[in-house]
């Protein structure tokens, strides 16, 4: 499943359509926790953020996929990832992961964000640090992207900030393995695969102009999942809440560069002592 595959890289000018893409995907992420809130429905999330996609000259990716019916993917408490939006009436202190695509002039961009409907106050604390520990896991797998060394490294990275999350909080994360990141660009899933734990593979070596979703799926118990008779809603077997935080990233000559966090990720990689390395 996680052989040597052959790894496409992407020119400069490549990375930066890429990026426009991006910051579709990253501003209308931003609207939608902006927006989000008790009594809405996961439908008028969805027609929302088709309306701001669009009105950006971009074009959902998710809408259509193999049949797909929403412009997002929303994910509520025990549903892991493809959460298809619909009349589900959104509550307080539900846990909703909201995933993004959009393709811009051909290239595509691909996050995913977590949080609690009605906003911190309202959730529950487990819910809080599992949201908290899924981000951070993808902030550490992306760190770990550098130059000569393993793909897999990214997995690794994951798997222990979640471990220590867990040692912190007392529990232990359930870390999904039924889905994985992915390469991107002029395709929303391309080679590589991303596992999101520890492979004994030695996988892919990063090179400068990699470009990857990081996205890891997080679980307040099991990480065994199953899907929905509606074919794609994947819910955790056990019934405990998840999340899931995504960003597409680019390996740079000198860097790093998030494409679809709205700051490129300078905020959290330079805190890491990463090097943030945009284009353009
Ligand atoms: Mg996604
Ligand atoms: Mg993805």
């Amino acid at each position: 499943m996680f052989g040597r595959s052959r790894v496409e890289t992407k020119t400069p000018d490549q990375i930066l359509r890429m990026r426009r893409a991006g910051l579709v995907v990253g501003q209308t992420l931003q609207l939608m926790a902006q927006t989000v809130r008790p009594g809405m429905t996961t439908r008028q999330l969805d027609e929302l953020a088709e309306e701001h996609i669009r009105g950006c000259g971009a074009t959902p990716s998710f809408l259509g996929y193999h049949g797909f019916t929403g412009t997002l993917c929303t994910s509520v408490n025990d549903e892991v990832v493809h959460g298809i939006p619909g009349s589900r009436v959104l509550q307080e202190g539900d846990l909703i992961s909201i995933d993004c695509g959009a393709i811009v002039d051909g290239w595509h961009g691909d996050a995913a964000l977590s949080l609690v409907v009605g906003g911190r106050e309202a959730g529950r604390p487990e819910d809080l640090e599992l949201i908290d520990a899924t981000e951070d896991s993808m902030w550490a797998g992306i760190a770990a992207l550098a130059v000569g060394e393993s793909l897999y490294a990214v997995g690794a990275a994951v798997e222990d900030s979640l471990v220590e999350a867990g040692e912190r909080s007392g529990r232990e994360y359930g870390i999904v393995e039924d889905y994985v990141g992915h390469g991107i660009g002029t395709a929303m899933h391309m080679d590589p695969q991303v596992p999101n734990y520890r492979v004994r593979e030695k996988g892919p070596t990063v090179r400068s102009g990699l470009t990857v979703a990081i996205e890891p799926m997080v679980t307040l118990g099991s990480a065994d999942t199953r899907v929905l008779e509606d074919d794609w809603t994947v819910v955790t077997t056990d019934g405990s809440r998840a999340a899931h935080w995504e960003n597409s990233v680019a390996v740079t000559d000198d860097g790093i560069w998030v494409l679809t966090a709205l700051d490129g990720g300078r905020e959290r990689l330079e805190a890491a002592g990463v090097p943030f390395a945009p284009l353009g």
